[in-house]
């Protein structure tokens, strides 16, 4: 499959996920939830549902339709919010370009039995009291992660929170890139000062460290950056490789069997398997539930109070970027209500901004096709062409 018809499937993928995960909202939490509503109501009382065009883009999006915003469970904005993170994060390497990258990875062991509210918990005081620590009388051979940061003159940094789910529970685990004015010499003995800081942080924050030889292996990583990495890390951190989402990525690529080997599935490869296969639904949706309750309007890329101002970039929340004026963007063209209604039931959101680098009126017969040849699949006697009018 080339890369092209790889996006594209992408795109009807994204919409298909977040069919499931509307639905699993509304069976767990009623309807009023907002990802129940994301790109299918109109904002507005408008009798159109408008398709435009960013500048330089060949596919349209849905300009007139409510959007949920939430990075945790709607694939399809969560694919928004990323890409604009990542020009973030880009926008700000590039203009550290002369300073020092290291991206730094922490985890901690997890156990079946904890929820994912407890591991979340656990996780978050851990990193707190990472970068709290004072200095020990007797022990001067502890260095404090605030004395590391100082000694490298800390730039900034900027943090995600990765979560999957496995034979061992909720494993939860950060990435975060540092950027240091003074490099670091000598990387085995900066990575064991962070370990002991973070030893000491996960034992003080009631996690049980039972292998102490995997955690030692394991819980924290360091990497040096330059060059290719960094464009390499920027694409981790945002996971948005070859046009897919957050976390979406890794369990897109591969095939459901590597995907039981390796055990761990993120949330929307959560959604994925239940698209692949119904019977899923039991076994993951009341898991995708509980992940998306943990981490309701908890931020997925954090930047370091200060950084994006330094470099002047203007502060701006997931809802904010979902809803970004459309004043550059050119019209497409539209459906009216009734029309959406049959998109919205065939299940074709995804479809139509698939074929949407076509001209508006060929996007129509495209439509029309499909349907009919939906309606004979399906044998059928409805083969009228639903949108003769429509643009
Ligand atoms: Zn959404």
């Amino acid at each position: 499959m080339d890369q092209v018809t790889t996006q594209k499937d992408t795109l009807i993928k994204r919409f298909a996920a977040q069919r499931i995960s509307a639905y699993i909202h509304q069976k767990f939490g009623g309807f009023e939830q907002r990802q129940c509503s994301c790109l299918r109501n109109r904002k507005d009382l408008s009798l159109t549902i408008d398709l435009k065009k960013n500048p330089g883009s060949q596919y349209a999006y849905y300009s007139s339709l409510q959007t949920c915003g939430s990075i945790h469970s709607c694939p399809v904005c969560a694919a928004k919010i990323t890409e604009y993170r990542k020009n973030e994060i880009q926008q700000i390497i590039d203009k550290t370009a002369e300073k020092y990258h290291y991206l730094i990875t922490l985890t901690f062991p997890h156990y079946g039995t904890e929820t994912c509210q407890e591991s979340r918990r656990k996780f978050m005081d851990a990193r707190r009291r990472l970068k709290n620590w004072n200095p020990v009388l007797d022990h001067p051979e502890f260095i404090p992660f605030r004395k590391i940061l100082e000694h490298h003159k800390y730039d900034g940094s900027v943090t995600t929170v990765e979560v999957t789910h496995g034979v061992n529970g909720w494993h939860i685990h950060s990435h975060e890139l540092f950027i240091f004015d003074e490099p670091v010499t000598d990387l085995r003995k900066f990575r064991a000062d962070v370990f002991a800081n973070w030893t000491k942080a996960c034992i003080y924050s009631g996690i049980e460290i039972k292998k102490p030889l995997a955690f030692h292996r394991r819980a924290v990583q360091v990497d040096e950056l330059h060059g290719d990495h960094i464009q390499r890390m920027t694409d981790y951190l945002t996971k948005i490789d070859a046009g897919n989402s957050w976390g979406m990525a890794a369990e897109m690529t591969k095939g459901s069997i590597k995907k039981q080997q390796q055990g761990n599935l993120t949330p929307f490869g959560m959604l994925l398997e239940i698209l692949e296969n119904k019977t899923n639904y039991k076994k993951y949706a009341g898991l995708f539930y509980e992940y998306c309750q943990t981490f309701k309007g908890k931020q997925a890329i954090r930047f370091s109070k200060g950084l994006k101002k330094k470099y002047g970039i203007s502060e701006k929340t997931d809802e904010e970027i979902m809803e970004e004026s459309d004043i550059l963007a050119s019209w497409y063209g539209f459906f009216e209500i009734g029309e959406w209604r049959e998109i919205m039931r065939l299940k074709m959101r995804g479809f139509v901004l698939q074929n949407s680098n076509n001209e508006w009126n060929d996007l129509v017969d495209i439509i029309n096709n499909e349907i009919i040849k939906r309606a004979l699949r399906h044998d059928t006697k409805r083969k009228e062409t639903l949108f003769a009018s429509a643009g």
